[in-house]
């Protein structure tokens, strides 16, 4: 809460109990048309009061979140990382379940390199 929100409801807060001690003294003189006026407006300020209380909570609120760490993101092209690496990868089932290292024989990705090593292993 602010220095000047403190004295603000300081000064709502002594004007209430003032208005509410000149209802009273009001009401006993016997002027009850002037006490209900007094107990109006004491009201009004007890609902300045209020808001002012809930205006600078939200302030702090704010001040608060505005200081809280933000979640980690993520760099902005990590959706092109992942789309250039699935665009590596083959169809083929063999692709798959060899890590990569090899294709069908039927695969229109295969290389010289692979039909060389499956010529050797088979
Ligand atoms: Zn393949």
């Amino acid at each position: 809460m602010t220095r000047l929100a403190r004295a603000l409801l300081a000064v709502y807060l002594v004007a209430f109990v003032w208005l509410a001690y000149v209802s009273a003294v009001c009401l006993q003189h016997n002027a009850p048309g002037q006490a209900a006026a007094f107990y109006a407006t004491a009201t009004v300020v007890l609902v300045a009061g209020g808001r002012e209380w809930q205006h600078a909570a939200a302030l702090q609120a704010a001040a608060v979140r505005g200081r809280r760490p933000r979640p980690r993101t993520y760099p902005s092209d990590l959706d092109a990382v992942m789309r250039a690496e699935l665009a590596r990868t083959c169809r083929c089932e063999r692709w798959w379940s060899t890590f990569g290292t090899d294709h069908d024989p039927t695969c229109t990705q295969q290389t010289s390199a692979t039909n060389t090593r499956n010529d050797e292993e088979g």
